[in-house]
């Protein structure tokens, strides 16, 4: 039987849901009042990687992704995915030894390489270390247009630019929400609305615990090719767009940088003028996002009541096709697959 899903936020997760589910035969509404692809994945690094996890199911699950990756490329080889590879001249003080170690022994394919061939791979970094891990595998993406683009080649769904208000109930079940343009009714409701899901899944006396760290990132002016990977250093982490322009952050949770933006970027944008031999770099701009990070940090995936199922979580430009992928498997066949088993919302039900 067709099921009507109604999508909550056209962000990188709720509109590659919309992709994947139209695309199995769900008849989709999606709403969202901004259509600029989402707020945290407007405001994102878009690294796609499965090198800092500490719980291996947690790690399997972005496996899965980055996997997935590859193949919504074949559906869409439009999306603004690029496979560069990732440098770790160091990662922010963890010893590379023992990110090498801990993710070789799950089948990680990180590689050792030497002063000589990080010189050779990226040669404008000034300075070079003796050693480096590298990882072919992971990516970049632009979470924000990769939500535009799921959302315009979607099956079977409708966006409504609009916000929901509340989610509605009968009894213990969720049929919908109210919005400004009326009320609209759904088999499920599916929350995907990044940091704002705590406020709207809390109308049906659902509990999200999240977290909303503010990330900085400086972003320059557009430069002939300077670097090619991705790259990690003690106190940086940059990548190169395909417009030229270079993106950098200085952390990964939301540290004091961001408290004042604008010495925190003088101070970003410093440090890469340090890190990468150029007279061309030039300052554009800043910007910042809350990242939706649930308490323990792990994606909330699954259904915590009747008619409704909430994907709210940090590190959503690595997972979105994955989960979209795991999550319309679950909704249209009824089978909940074991890679998403510890990250059920009812883990924060005591
Ligand atoms: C600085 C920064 C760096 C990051 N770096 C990385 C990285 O390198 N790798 C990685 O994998 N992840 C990274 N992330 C995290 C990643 O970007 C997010 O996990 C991801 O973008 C979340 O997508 P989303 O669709 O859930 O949320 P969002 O992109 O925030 O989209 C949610 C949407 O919901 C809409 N909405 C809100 N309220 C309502 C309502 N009432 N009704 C309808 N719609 C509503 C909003 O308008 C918004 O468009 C980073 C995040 C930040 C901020």
């Amino acid at each position: 039987m067709t099921q009507n899903i109604l999508i909550i936020g056209a962000g990188i997760i709720g509109s590659a849901l919309a992709f994947r589910l139209g695309q199995s035969g769900c008849t989709v509404t999606m709403l969202d009042p901004s259509g600029t692809g989402g707020t945290a994945s407007s405001a994102s690094f878009g690294w796609v990687n499965a090198s800092y996890e500490k719980s291996k199911p947690y790690y399997l699950l972005r496996r899965h992704a980055m996997e997935a990756w590859t193949r919504v490329m074949l559906d869409l080889p439009n999306l603004p995915y690029h496979q560069n590879g990732t440098l770790y001249a160091d990662f922010y003080g963890v010893p590379l030894e023992k990110l090498h170690s801990e993710h070789g022994r799950w089948g990680y394919p990180f590689e050792w390489i030497t002063h000589d061939q990080i010189a050779a791979l990226e040669p404008k970094l000034a300075r070079i270390p003796n050693r480096a891990l590298f990882c072919g595998i992971e990516a970049q993406v632009l979470p924000n247009i990769a939500a535009c683009v799921f959302r315009e080649q979607a099956h079977n769904t409708t966006y409504i630019k609009t916000s929901a208000a509340h989610l509605l109930t009968k009894g213990d079940t969720i049929i919908g929400a109210n919005t400004p343009v009326g009320k609209i009714h759904s088999d499920i409701t599916i929350l995907a609305a990044g940091s704002h899901s705590q406020t709207i899944a809390a109308t049906a006396e659902v509990s999200i615990p999240l977290d909303k760290p503010v990330g900085l990132l400086i972003h320059t002016k557009p430069t002939k090719q300077l670097i090619t990977h991705t790259i990690l250093t003690d106190n940086l982490h940059m990548q190169q767009r395909k417009d030229g322009s270079i993106t950098a952050g200085g952390d990964f949770g939301g540290s004091s940088i961001k408290n004042n933006p604008k010495s925190g970027s003088c101070e970003l944008f410093s440090r890469l003028r340090d890190t990468i031999k150029s007279n061309e770099l030039e300052y554009s701009h800043h910007t910042l996002g809350l990242r939706p990070t649930p308490l323990d940090g792990m994606p909330i995936v699954g259904s915590p009541k009747r008619g409704l199922y909430i994907a709210v979580m940090h590190s959503g430009a690595t997972l979105a096709p994955g989960i979209a992928e795991l999550v319309t498997t679950e909704i249209t066949t009824g089978h909940r697959d074991a890679l998403l088993n510890i990250f059920h919302p009812d883990r924060f039900v005591s």
